[in-house]
C-alpha cells in the first residue's frame, strides 16, 4: 500500500531567512513539478540536486516565487520515499501559498512528527532514535544535544539489542538443558546459569537507570533553588548567574501564573533556577512560607545554594534552614567576604557535614569561578563520567527500564524460589519484549501515533 504523499513547512514559523517545504510520498515529485517551470521539468532532473526555478499557480499561471527545488528519489532519503524540498526566501504569506499548493495539487498536510514516523515506519530509523530526535529538536544545551544525537546514532538501540540477545541466549539454554538433560542434576544447574546471566542483564539495566536522572537533568535542567536569611546576597548572586551565563529560556510556557524559571547554562549545567521571582520579590522564601512548606519545596529540588553571610555570626534560622536542607545536594556559599569576618567557617562545616563550602564576594565578584566549577564538579562527577556515554534521557525509556528490571528480578526470584523452569520463562521473555518496547520493536499503534505527535511540525 502506497503511504499518501505528505507536505508541510519545515522551517521554524518567522525563523531565519530561507522558508522550506517539504513533500515526502510516491508522488512528491509530480506534485512538486506540477507547480514548478525551470530549465528542465522535475521528473527528469537526477536524483540528490538542487534546482532553480519558479513556483507558478497552475490556475492563474501567476508566478507565486523564485525558488531553489531539492529533489531527493527513494530510498536514499531521510524517509525512505521520495522527498521534494521547495526552498523559498519569501515571508510567511508565500511559504503558505506554496504550501497551499502542494495540498490543491495532490499532498496531504503533514501531521505533526510524521516525516520521522515515515522514516521509522519505512525501517529507515527505529523507535529510540526517532525519539533522540524529538529529544534532540527540544534539547536546550550542547551537551544535551550530545545525548540527543548519541540516541539517535543508536548506542541506546544497540545496548539494548544486545541484553535481549543475551535473553534469547538464556531461554534457548534453558531449552537445551530441559529437553536433552546430560546430568542428573540438570535443574540445579539450569537455575544457576540462569541466575547468573539474569544478574548479568539486570546489572545492565542498572547501569543505563543510574544515567537516567542524569539525562532527565540534562534535558530538563537541574531544579535549584537558592536560600539563606534576608539581605546575605540571594538576588546578587542569582543576577550574577544569570549575567555571567546565557540564559537559555526566560519563561516556559504551560508554566502556570507567576511562577518564573530562569534557564542558564553554567559550564553545560544547565540550571533551571526555580521560583527566582519568588525569591526575588520576597528575598526569603523560607520566612514567607514557613519551614514545613519550604522543606517541601525545597526536597523538589536538585540542588540548593544556601548562602551565609561572612559578616555576621550563626543564628538559630541559619540552623533551622541547614536543618531543612541536609538530606539534599547543596552547595554553602560565604557571601560578603570583602566585609569583616565575623562568621566562624569551622562551625558552618560542624553545622553543614560533608558539603562544598564557597567563598564569594558578589560586590567584587570574586569566587564566582569556583562557584560555577563546584557546581559543574558536584554534577559532572556525580554518575557521569564520560561525556560520551550513553544517557537514557527519556521518561518512557525510564520507565520501560524499570518495568523490565522488576520483570527480570521476577524471573530471577521465582528460579531461587525453585519455580518450574517454564514459568520463569515467562518472566524472562516479559523482559526481553519490555526491552524491545523501547526500541519500539513491541509498541501498539496507538503509541506510535502518540509518540509521533509530539514532534513539531515539519519534522
Ligand atoms: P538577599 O536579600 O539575600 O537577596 O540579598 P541581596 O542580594 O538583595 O543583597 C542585600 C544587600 O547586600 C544589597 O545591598 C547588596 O548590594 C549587598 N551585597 C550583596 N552581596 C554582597 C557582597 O558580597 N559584599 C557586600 N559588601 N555587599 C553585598
Ligand atoms: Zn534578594
Amino acid at each position: 500500500m502506497e503511504l499518501e504523499t505528505i507536505s508541510s513547512i519545515s522551517t521554524p514559523m518567522g525563523e531565519g531567512a530561507i522558508a522550506i517545504v517539504r513533500l515526502s510520498g510516491h508522488d512528491a515529485i509530480e506534485i512538486a513539478d506540477r507547480l514548478y517551470k525551470g530549465k528542465k521539468s522535475l521528473l527528469e532532473v537526477e536524483s540528490h540536486t538542487i534546482n532553480y526555478g519558479h513556483i507558478i499557480d497552475p490556475e492563474t499561471a501567476e508566478t507565486v516565487e523564485e525558488v531553489m527545488v531539492a529533489v531527493m528519489r527513494a530510498p536514499r532519503t531521510y524517509t525512505r520515499e521520495n522527498i521534494v524540498e521547495i526552498n523559498c526566501h519569501g515571508g510567511i504569506m508565500t511559504v503558505n501559498r506554496i504550501l497551499e499548493l502542494t495540498l490543491t495539487h495532490g499532498a496531504r498536510l503533514a501531521e505533526p512528527g510524521e516525516f520521522t514516523k515515515r522514516a521509522f515506519l519505512n525501517g529507515r530509523i527505529d523507535l529510540s532514535q526517532a525519539e533522540g530526535i524529538m529529544d534532540f529538536i527540544r534539547s536546550k544545551t550542547d551537551r544535551a544535544s550530545k545525548v540527543a544525537m548519541n540516541q539517535i546514532e543508536g548506542r541506546l538501540s544497540t545496548m539494548i539489542k544486545g541484553l535481549r540477545q543475551s535473553i534469547l541466549e538464556i531461554l534457548a539454554q534453558v531449552e537445551v538443558n530441559i529437553d536433552y538433560p546430560e546430568y542428573d542434576d540438570v535443574e540445579e544447574a539450569t537455575t544457576q546459569f540462569l541466575l547468573t546471566e539474569a544478574r548479568r542483564i539486570e546489572q545492565s539495566i542498572d547501569a543505563l537507570l543510574t544515567t537516567g536522572a542524569q539525562g532527565k537533568i540534562l534535558r530538563e535542567g537541574l531544579s535549584t533553588v537558592i536560600v539563606g536569611k534576608p539581605n546575605v546576597g540571594k538576588s546578587s548572586m542569582l543576577n550574577t548567574l544569570i549575567q555571567d551565563n546565557k540564559a537559555i529560556v526566560t519563561e516556559i510556557a504551560g508554566t502556570t501564573r507567576d511562577v518564573l524559571e530562569e534557564y542558564v547554562n553554567v559550564r553545560g549545567v544547565p540550571l533551571r533556577l526555580v521560583d527566582t521571582a519568588g525569591i526575588r520579590e520576597t528575598e526569603d522564601i523560607v520566612e514567607k512560607i514557613g519551614v514545613e512548606r519550604s522543606r517541601e519545596a525545597l526536597s523538589k529540588a536538585d540542588l540548593i545554594l544556601y548562602v551565609l553571610n561572612y559578616n555576621e555570626a550563626l543564628t538559630d534560622s541559619d540552623y533551622q534552614l541547614a536543618e531543612a536542607i541536609k538530606h539534599e545536594d547543596v552547595i554553602v556559599i560565604i557571601n560578603k567576604t570583602d566585609l569583616e569576618q565575623k562568621l566562624d567557617i569551622a562551625e558552618v562545616k560542624k553545622m553543614m557535614g560533608e558539603v562544598p563550602i564557597v567563598e564569594t564576594s558578589m560586590l567584587s565578584q570574586a569566587g564566582i569561578d569556583q562557584l560555577e566549577e563546584q557546581i559543574a564538579k558536584l554534577f559532572f562527577e556525580g554518575a557521569v563520567q564520560q561525556q560520551d556515554m550513553t544517557y537514557v534521557s527519556n521518561a518512557r525509556h525510564i520507565s520501560l527500564l524499570k518495568s523490565a528490571k522488576a520483570a527480570i528480578n521476577d524471573a530471577m526470584n521465582a528460579a531461587e524460589m525453585g519455580v518450574p523452569i517454564d514459568i520463569v520463562q515467562i518472566d524472562l521473555i516479559r523482559t526481553w519484549e519490555l526491552l524491545g518496547e523501547v526500541i519500539g520493536e513491541e509498541v501498539s499503534d496507538s503509541l506510535i501515533d502518540q509518540l509521533f505527535s509530539q514532534f513539531c511540525l515539519g519534522k
